[in-house]
C-alpha cells in the first residue's frame, strides 16, 4: 500500500527529529529523571513536528528500557503502542470529535489505571476544537488527576483555549522549520528513498512549504511520482511557478527601468497562464536574495545564494540602488496583498512593474509617492471629465490589456450643494480614499477600482461598469459599507452615507458640464495662476 512521504517519515524518536533542539532537549530529559508533568500543551503551526512530539513523548515515558530520553523502540510497550493496540494511549482529534459526550466518555476511563505501562497518555489534537462543555469536563480531571495520568494536548491557536486550561499545561512552542532545515531534511529523505535531487529543486520546495515540514513533504512526494531526479523545473511546475531565469529578465527589466520590456514580459507570462498571486510570491523571493546578496555577496550558507545562481544575483543585485531594491520588495509585498483585492491581478503587476520603473530615487518617498498619488487622483478625474489627454505613449509596445471604455460609461452626476462652510462632498471623498487606503486596505482595493460617481443628500456613490457589478455589491454588503461610512464621517462628511452602483440616476441637463465649469474646475486644483485659457 501507498504511504505519504510524511507518514513513513514521521519520526520515532527524539533524536531523529528536526530542530525543536530546546523542547527535544527539555522533553528527553524529563523522561529520564522521571519528572513528568500531568499536563502539556504544544503549540505551533502546521507541519511544526508537534503530534510527533506527542507520540514520541507518549512511548518515552511508557518505555521500558529508555535511552537517554528516547522510547527503545523494541520493548512491550513501545511495541504496542506503535502497532496502536495500546489500551494506555489514546489519541483523539478534537476537530472531529468535539462533542462534550465523546470527551466525557474518555475521561470516565481516566479513573481506570494504565494496563501494562506507567502511564496513561490522553493525546488531543486541535484542542482548541473543543466545545466549552468538553474544556469544563477536560479542566475538572485536570485539576485533580491521578497519578499516572499524562495529558499531552496541540493546538494550532493557544489564544483560543480557556485561560484556566492554559495554566495547569506546561507549555512548549514549536517555532517553523527554517528553509535550510527542511531542504537538509529532504536531501535526507530523498537520498534514502534513492531518488536523486537538484539542490535548487529541494531550496525551492522548503521556500514554498513555508516552515511546514509536512506541506514539503507533500511537495516532494508529487515531484517524486515520475521516479527521475527532482528536477527544479519540475518542482515549478509543480508549484505553477516561474522558472529563474524568467525572473532574472524581469528583475532586469525593473532594474533598467524598462517599463515597456517589463510590461512584454508580464503578457509573456499572462500566455502561458502562470497564477500572478505565485508569480508575486517568486518574484518578492527573488527581490529578498537580491537584497541578501547586495548585503553579503555570494555568501554559500544563504540558502539559494549558493551554487550556479550566486553570482548572478551578487552581479543583478549591483543594478539597484538599496533604497531602490528595498521600494521594489515593498511595493511588491503591497502587490501581493492587493491581487486578493484587485478586480484584475493582471493590472497589479502591471502598476507595480510601472511604479518600479518610474519611480525617482529621492529622500523622502513616502511624501513623494503621496504627492503623485494625489495628482494621479485628479489627472484620472480630469480624464472622466474629457479635460486633459491620455497621458502620451512613449514606447511601441502596446500592453494588450482590455481598452477602457470610459466614453460608454454613465458619468458622475453633480453633486448636490451642501450648507455654506461644510467641506466639499468631493473633498471629503478623495480625503476618505487615502484615509481608506492607509487604514482599510480590504475596502480601498475595490472602492479604487471604480470611480466617484457624485453625492447626493447624504448618500456618497461610486460607480462601476456592469461587468464589475460583484464589485458593487461585494461593497454594498453591510460589514464593508459601514466601512466605507465611517471612513467618510471621519473625514468630514456628516452622517454620510456609501453605495455602490452600476447606473446613476438620470442627471439634470442644465447641469451638464460646460466648457467653463471645466475651466472652474481646472482652476480649483491647480490655482488660477497655473491655468491659460487659450481661445
Ligand atoms: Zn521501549
Amino acid at each position: 500500500m501507498y504511504q505519504a512521504l510524511y507518514r513513513v517519515w514521521r519520526p520515532k524518536k527524539f533524536s531523529d527529529m528536526v530542530g525543536q533542539e530546546h523542547i527535544v532537549r527539555t522533553l528527553c530529559n524529563q523522561v529520564s529523571t522521571g519528572r513528568i508533568a500531568h499536563a502539556y500543551l504544544f503549540c505551533g503551526s502546521r507541519g511544526t513536528g508537534k503530534t510527533s512530539a506527542a507520540k514520541i513523548m507518549s512511548r518515552a515515558i511508557n518505555c521500558e528500557n529508555p535511552q537517554n530520553g528516547d522510547p527503545c523502540g523494541e520493548c512491550g510497550s513501545c511495541r504496542m503502542i506503535e502497532s496502536d493496540t495500546s489500551f494506555d494511549v489514546y489519541e483523539m482529534d478534537a476537530a472531529s470529535n468535539s462533542r462534550v459526550e465523546e470527551i466525557r466518555e474518555l475521561l470516565e476511563k481516566v479513573d481506570y489505571p494504565p494496563q501494562f505501562g506507567k502511564y496513561k497518555v490522553y493525546i488531543i489534537d486541535e484542542v482548541h476544537m473543543l466545545s466549552n462543555s468538553a474544556f469544563n469536563a477536560l479542566l475538572k480531571t485536570l485539576e485533580e488527576p491521578p497519578e499516572y495520568m499524562v495529558f499531552i494536548l496541540a493546538t494550532t491557536e493557544p489564544q483560543k483555549l480557556p485561560s484556566t486550561i492554559l495554566s495547569r499545561c506546561q507549555r512548549y512552542d514549536f517555532g517553523r522549520f527554517t528553509e535550510s532545515q527542511i531542504a537538509g531534511h529532504l536531501e535526507k529523505v530523498a537520498r534514502e528513498s534513492g531518488v536523486s535531487a537538484e539542490p535548487d529543486a529541494l531550496s525551492l520546495i522548503a521556500r514554498a512549504a513555508e516552515g511546514g515540514m509536512r506541506d514539503a513533504l507533500s511537495i516532494l512526494d508529487m515531484c517524486m511520482g515520475s521516479g527521475e531526479t527532482v528536477k527544479e523545473e519540475n518542482v515549478r511546475s509543480v508549484l505553477g511557478a516561474a522558472d529563474r531565469a524568467f525572473l532574472f529578465q524581469f528583475c532586469g527589466a525593473l532594474a533598467e527601468k524598462e517599463g515597456g520590456e517589463a510590461l512584454r514580459l508580464i503578457d509573456k507570462m499572462m500566455m502561458y497562464g502562470r497564477d500572478v498571486q505565485v508569480f508575486l510570491k517568486d518574484l518578492s523571493a527573488h527581490l529578498r536574495l537580491l537584497m541578501a546578496a547586495r548585503l553579503c555577496g555570494a555568501d554559500e550558507t544563504i540558502p539559494g545564494l549558493g551554487g550556479t545562481y550566486g553570482k548572478r544575483y551578487v552581479a543583478q543585485a549591483q543594478q539597484f540602488s538599496h533604497e531602490r531594491l528595498l521600494r521594489a520588495l515593498d511595493l511588491c509585498t503591497r502587490a501581493e496583498a492587493d491581487t486578493r483585492w484587485a478586480a484584475s491581478a493582471r493590472s497589479v503587476v502591471e502598476v507595480f512593474a510601472l511604479r518600479v520603473c518610474e519611480q525617482p530615487e529621492e529622500r523622502d518617498y513616502e511624501a513623494l509617492l503621496e504627492r503623485i498619488s494625489e495628482l494621479e487622483m485628479r489627472l484620472h478625474e480630469l480624464e472622466q471629465r474629457g479635460i486633459a489627454a491620455p497621458a502620451p505613449q512613449g514606447k511601441p509596445f502596446e500592453p494588450k490589456v482590455p481598452k477602457r471604455t470610459e466614453k460608454q460609461e454613465a458619468q458622475p452626476i453633480q453633486d448636490s450643494p451642501v450648507p455654506e462652510g461644510t467641506k466639499l462632498p468631493k473633498d471629503v471623498w478623495n480625503d476618505a480614499l487615502k484615509y481608506m487606503r492607509r487604514n482599510m486596505p480590504q475596502v480601498f482595493g475595490p472602492v479604487n477600482q471604480g470611480k466617484y460617481g457624485g453625492y447626493q443628500d447624504g448618500v456618497y456613490r461610486v460607480l462601476f461598469p456592469k461587468e464589475a457589478e460583484f464589485l458593487a455589491s461585494m461593497l454594498n454588503a453591510d460589514e464593508r459599507r459601514k466601512l466605507v461610512e465611517e471612513a467618510l464621517n471621519s473625514c468630514g462628511g456628516v452622517n454620510a452615507r456609501f453605495e455602490a452602483v452600476t447606473s446613476l440616476p438620470a442627471a439634470d441637463p442644465q447641469k451638464q458640464q460646460s466648457v467653463e465649469s471645466n475651466v472652474d474646475a481646472l482652476v480649483e486644483m491647480f490655482g488660477r495662476d497655473k491655468i491659460q485659457v487659450d481661445e
